[in-house]
This record gives C-alpha cells, structure tokens and sequence, in this order.
C-alpha cells in the first residue's frame, strides 16, 4: 500500500507504537495512590511535558482530551464567550461546536483577511472568542495567525487555533503564535488515534465539558487514555526530527504538481500561490469525481482523499473548496494528495503513473461520449 493520506491519519512507527504497548501493559489508574498507579501517571506526565515541549507551552497547561475533535469542542464550549467568530475553512468540530457563530468570509486561497477580522470585531462591543486554524487540513493553506491574533487582542478577544495539521511540517510555537487556546491531535502526528490535547497560554481558563472525577485539574474528567497519551508524547519527541525532513518532502510534492500540471493541462492545484504545508496538494481536475479517482487509486493500492476523510464517508463536496469560491462540480473533482514523512520518490512515480493513466482514460470516455 502507498500511503499518501497523512492528513486524515499519520502512520505509526515501530518505536511508538512499542512504547504504547508498554505503557498498556503497566497496571494502574494515574489516579492511584499505590505503585502501579504511580507508575502511570509518570508515563502521563512525561508525555505531558513532551507535548508541551513540543509547542514550547508550559505542561501544567496541557488538557489530554480524547482527539482534537474534543479539544475544538472543549476550546469553543468552555470559553466563556458568547460572541464566537471562525472562518468558513475550519474543521467541523470547529464549525459545529456551538449554533450562533459568525462565520467569517476567505479569499479564493481560503485565507482570512486581517483587515476583515478587524471590521467584524469593531462591529461590537462584546468581547468574542475568534477561532482559526493555523495549516488547513485539505489544502495545506496556512493562515496568517500571528497577525490575526494581534486584532483579536487589540478588541479583547480570545484567540483558538487548531493546528492539528501543523507539526512536524511547520516550524512553530504557542507563544510565537501568541494565540490563548491550541488544539493538537496525536494521530497527525505519528501517535495513536483517540489522543489530542487543548493547550490553554498561562493566564487563560476554561469552563470544563466533562464533569466527574477531577481529572487533568478538573478541566476534562475521566481515567486517562495512558496508551494513547504514552504514543502522543513519543509522537511529539520525534517531531524536530520529522521537522528536518520537511524540505525533502516539499520537493517530492513539488515535483508531484510540476508533473501533473504538465501532463493534465486542465488540473488545478488550489492553494498555490500561497505559503501552504510542505506535504499537502489538492488537486482539481475537469472530468471526473473525487469519489472515482479515490477509488481507482485505491484498487491500485494508493491511498488518497477526496477533500478531507471526515467528509470522504459521504458524498458531500468539500466545504473548504466551497468556501474558496469553487462550483460544487470543480469541488466535487478535487482530490487531495498528503505525504508522510516516509513518503518516498518512488510512491510518487507510482502515484503519477497510476493517476495520469485514470484520469487519461476518463477524459477518452468523456470526449467518445
Ligand atoms: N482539526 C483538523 C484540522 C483536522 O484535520 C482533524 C482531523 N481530520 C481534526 C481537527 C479532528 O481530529 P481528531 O481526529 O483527533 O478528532
């Protein structure tokens, strides 16, 4: 199998996923008072310092939630504002985390503009919470955060970022982001699916979600998730290095697009002109649907996406692409292509040749007919 849809989910490497093994076989809840449970709550805490580490926030404000979807809802639900305001790109967890949310509008690359964020937060006096992502996840785009969280500030509102796609394609930081709120998500990065973390900046709290037993300081209650967390903190010790190869798989994406742009002459790759992720192309074609292509890569053993894997279960077209000012037929036709760390020259030969000759064939149909 190629696997060329690290977006929707990281591969595992060996040495993580050895270390979650481990960590399932420790017997003890974090919350014990007794060895086993000592145990394993130094294997939570090591795992929280790795993955503050990692965006260089403090550990004691890491909340362990159970994926980013959480997170995102945790962020929106527990802000204590009722004035919410999000771009159009953002993931659904984002979108549907609350009713009532002003949705902001992008230009054609689904970029905010800082300019509209300020019209929007002068239009009241009600302190909001503004949330956008830092790397979309099916087109790579990046936001201009830094920038967004300077106006944010400047009318008192709060700032959530997801930047679940970010790490190990971007080089980052909470405080360089100054946002007050970041989402993370283990399986973007090479740990286990069923792990993510909302970071909260020193001075910012949050109204809880989960109410029980007190757990992650109240913030989010429930016996920790230790295998998963174990797997996120391993994830988030090896991102520096994953960082290093980021260059290289730029330059495979690059020749990716440079080849298919000269042998489709009618693709599309949206986003382009923009600064995007290193790893990510969403590639837009005349004839033929998203759902098609992923298909016959898939029976030719690559795996790609059409749009992003949340939506990929039903035949929706991507609200991202939507967003950006494409026809539900150009947005139905967009597939998106994302490369691993591991991705090599060869799983891209592969993929070209495997998706010219599909998409050669479907145009032939499409002019006999
Ligand atoms: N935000 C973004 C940008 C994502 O790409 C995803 C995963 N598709 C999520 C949030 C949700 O993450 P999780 O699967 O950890 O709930």
């Amino acid at each position: 199998m190629i696997y060329l849809d690290c977006n929707a989910s990281a591969p595992i490497s060996d040495e993580v996923m050895e270390a979650v093994i481990d960590a399932m076989r420790t017997t003890g809840n974090p919350s014990s008072v007794h060895a086993g449970g000592r145990a394993a709550r130094t294997l939570v805490e090591d795992a929280r310092g790795a993955v503050a580490q990692m965006v260089d926030a403090a550990a004691q404000n890491v909340i362990f939630t159970s994926g980013a979807t959480e997170a995102n809802n945790l962020a929106i639900s527990g802000a204590r504002r009722k004035r919410i305001i999000v771009s159009p790109v953002e993931h659904p967890s984002v979108l549907q985390a609350q009713t009532d949310m002003e949705v902001l509008t992008v230009d054609e690359n689904g970029i905010v503009a800082p300019e509209l964020l300020e019209i929007v937060l002068e239009n009241s006096d009600e302190c909001a919470l503004v949330s956008v992502m830092l790397a979309n996840n099916e087109t790579g785009v990046i936001q201009p955060i830094a920038e967004l969280v300077e106006i944010a500030h400047r009318h008192g509102a709060l700032f959530h970022c997801d930047a679940v796609q970010a790490p190990g394609r971007l080089s980052f930081s909470m405080p360089s982001l100054a946002v007050d709120m970041l989402t993370l998500s283990a399986h973007k990065i090479g740990g286990p699916r069923g792990a993510g973390a909302l970071i909260l900046a020193p001075t910012v709290e949050i109204d809880r979600m989960i109410k029980g037993g007190g757990q992650e300081r109240g913030r989010r209650s429930g016996t920790e998730n230790v295998g998963a967390i174990v797997g996120f903190g391993e994830a988030a010790k090896r991102i520096p290095e994953i960082l290093k190869g980021a260059k290289r798989i730029q330059s495979l994406r690059d020749e990716l697009e440079e080849r298919v742009l000269a042998t489709i002459s009618d693709a599309v790759i949206y986003g382009a002109s923009v600064t995007r992720l290193p790893n990510t192309s969403n590639i837009g074609v005349k004839v033929g649907s998203a759902e098609t292509q992923v298909i016959a890569m898939d029976m030719a053993g690559i795996a790609i996406s059409a749009g992003s894997a949340c939506s990929s279960g039903k035949v929706t077209s991507s609200h991202v692409l939507k967003a950006m000012g494409l026809s539900e037929a150009a947005a139905q036709s967009a597939i998106r292509v994302s490369l691993c760390p591991e991705t090599t020259k060869s799983d891209i030969e592969h993929f070209l040749n495997a998706w010219v000759s599909h998409i050669k064939f479907v145009k032939d149909h499409a002019d006999a007919a």
